[in-house]
């Protein structure tokens, strides 16, 4: 999106606070970019940084989408089934160039059996129309656990670890050319690594061969709104980086 177009941004309560507090806009006073977006490769592991594998992503996808449809539908792998209404698969276009990760549902989700349907699924929709996307068209939304976790708790490692290979499955179907992980949880479970989520914003990180970026969770923002600015830049990241891999 071009940042002159101020009425879309303030209209979805993403103008950026460096225009909100008054400073003109100009290209020089939008902030600088983040870190260089490194080509798309593995990481090596940062020395003192506990290493944790990657998460494993399937060489080809085994199974159809109804039939991993199915499978998801049919989970009791793990302890948080009991205690949810229903599965949340993911939602959106089965051949979308970007795909945005989340944790888990909430309870919204959980009643309606689709991501990001609450508060901060229309925030989601609002950062997805700032960069000119819209949820369905071109974009998929999934989430690291497909069952709500009690009292909306993050998601423990067993669970995320048992869990996990049905968004791998989703990857593999899909193909996405850019992952967009929505917060901490998103972030370290896809890339397997426990650190902060500072530490992964603005680099372009590596799924397994997919691009990927890492952006505040939609339902931190709604509590720190004072961060939107910095989701903003990882969205015109994100937007660049697309370009770039369009060619
Ligand atoms: N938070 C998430 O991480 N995912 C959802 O689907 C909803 C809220």
């Amino acid at each position: 999106m071009n940042i002159r177009d101020e009425t879309v941004l303030r209209e979805l309560n993403l103008y950026p606070l460096w225009v909100r507090r008054g400073v003109p806009v100009t290209a020089e006073s939008a902030p600088a970019s983040p870190a260089p977006i490194e080509g798309a490769r593995p990481e090596p592991a940062v020395s003192g940084e506990p290493v944790q594998r990657q998460a494993e992503a399937p060489a080809t996808s085994t199974l159809n989408w109804a039939e991993l449809k199915q499978q998801v539908h049919d989970c009791t792998a793990c302890k948080l089934r009991a205690g949810c209404t229903q599965t949340v698969f993911g939602v959106g276009d089965e051949k979308a160039e970007w795909l945005f990760v989340g944790e888990g549902p909430g309870a919204d989700e959980d009643a309606q059996g689709e991501p990001f349907v609450g508060q901060a699924g229309k925030l989601l929709d609002n950062m997805l129309a700032a960069i000119k996307l819209k949820r369905g068209d071109n974009v998929y939304i999934a989430n690291i656990v497909k069952c709500r976790p009690p009292n909306n708790r993050t998601p423990e490692p067993d669970e995320i670890a048992t869990c996990l290979p049905y968004l791998q499955q989703q990857i593999a179907l899909i193909k996405p050319k850019l992952i967009v992980a929505l917060g901490k949880t998103a972030a370290t479970s896809l890339l397997g690594r426990e650190t902060t989520l500072g530490s992964l914003r603005g680099t372009l990180h590596d799924f397994h061969g997919t691009p990927l970026i890492v952006t505040y969770h939609p339902a931190y923002l709604l509590r720190s709104p004072a961060e939107k600015a910095h989701a903003w830049e990882d969205l015109q990241q994100a937007v660049s980086a697309m370009r770039e891999l369009k060619g």
